[in-house]
């Protein structure tokens, strides 16, 4: 047993930090605490977080990643849940794949891992037995890692089915409008290859199919662009959220970064686009915030025109950082990471006695190679410094990890 005494526990009714004393069991196998009594007066208990779009990148290549290395350094930084993206060998897009991925996931207990199952051109006569077992969808509507893209014509036809089977799963939509792509492939610079006005373009079908659509949950994953951000201002958006990833606010074209580990999909912009993505997430326009972690090893990053960063072990402190530097407020951060989170997958809410990260949002963390839990062991994070580390993870009243700093 330990006593927390004068804790700041946020209040998921009052959004605001109310300080209490919390008592917690904990996992003597796990964490180390010999102390009965700490004066918590400077840390910081939150709800346990999510991250709404991760590629542990198994089944198929363990190399980069496995569900349980990808899930420990998404837990150590306070994450309880992620949701897995398709672009696996297999694809996930049958319930067979899905429910190998299942019993992958199952052998760690780090974080719960939600499925997403790729929408594709096959597919789409067997939706109403992937419903059943998916906990959400994704169209990748251009090509990116993976062989997945799929026609607007396929994407129409699988949008009808599931509306025909009052599907409540959130759509994930990558949106790169592929003809636009077309246009720009023979660019010599990967960026402009894949330029804003696709994603913009993308974002307008988008639009229009949730329009077409309303009892269906649309939502724009990893939006990049200011120009894609005028469209969304503008849009009536009954069921549509959106996220944004830290890289975009924090790097841009000219950030000092080797060309290949810059390269991800959709491209980073400019600094105008970084400042508009930051306030767009400060005043809730976008709604929530995701990693996108894809790792690669560095030997192919670096080597290969390879698309994809890693990042879901930094999420929390770059987001955490912003807060502390005043460009985001505390309940934005804990909605876009929590709140907004539950409702899309229709969770539960975690009973915050119970279920709880805890931090010291002043305790400086420096992105080192010795840091880095995830099987890539680089990040485009490296050598930069956030602050706000997670200390304790509690679940079940019990503190199971402990992060030395
Ligand atoms: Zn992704």
């Amino acid at each position: 047993m330990v006593i927390l005494s004068n804790l700041n526990v946020w209040d998921i009714e009052k959004k605001n930090f109310v300080k209490r004393d919390l008592e917690l069991e904990i996992d003597e196998n796990k964490v180390k605490l010999t102390q009965k009594e700490i004066d918590a007066s400077d840390l910081l208990a939150l709800p346990p977080l999510f991250d709404i779009h991760v590629h542990f990148r198994e089944p198929g290549y363990e190399y980069k990643e496995t569900i349980e290395t990808g899930s420990l350094a998404a837990f150590s930084s306070g994450i309880f849940t992620v949701l897995d993206m398709p672009n696996t060998n297999p694809i996930t897009d049958s319930v067979k794949a899905i429910t190998q991925k299942k019993e992958i996931a199952r052998k760690q207990d780090y974080v719960d891992v939600l499925i997403a199952a790729a929408l594709t051109e096959t597919n789409h006569t067997e939706l109403e037995s992937i419903e059943q077992h998916c906990d959400a969808y994704k169209v990748f509507m251009s090509e990116s890692f993976g062989s997945l893209s799929i026609s607007y014509e396929t994407i129409e036809r699988s949008l009808a089915t599931l509306e025909d089977l009052m599907s409540v799963k959130p759509i994930f939509f990558h949106a790169e409008d592929p003809a636009i792509l077309e246009l720009h492939k023979n660019e010599h610079q990967h960026h402009r290859k894949r330029p804003e006005e696709a994603e913009a373009s993308a974002i307008q079908q988008i639009l229009t199919w949730s329009e077409e659509y309303p009892n269906l949950k649309f939502h724009i994953t990893h939006i990049s662009s200011n120009l894609s951000i005028k469209i969304l201002e503008m849009a009536n958006r009954k069921n549509l959220t959106l996220d944004t990833c830290p890289r975009y606010i924090y790097f841009n074209q000219n950030t000092k970064m080797d060309s290949n580990i810059k390269q991800v999909n959709p491209p980073l912009r400019n600094a105008v686009d970084n400042e508009i993505l930051l306030k767009s997430l400060a005043t809730g326009l976008i709604d929530m915030v995701s990693s996108d972690h894809s790792p690669h090893s560095f030997e192919e990053k670096q080597n290969n025109s390879i698309s994809g960063m890693p990042g879901v072990q930094e999420l929390v402190p770059s987001i955490i950082s912003l807060v502390n530097n005043g460009e985001l407020e505390w309940e934005r951060a804990i909605e876009a990471l929590y709140d907004l989170p539950t409702n899309l997958f229709n969770l539960p809410e975690r009973e915050i006695d119970s279920d709880l990260i805890i931090l010291n949002a002043n305790t400086p963390v420096e992105v080192s190679k010795e840091w880095i839990k995830s099987k890539a062991k680089w990040s485009p994070y490296e050598n930069m410094n956030f602050t706000g580390q997670m200390i304790y993870a509690v679940k079940n009243g019990k503190v199971v990890y402990q992060n030395d700093l």
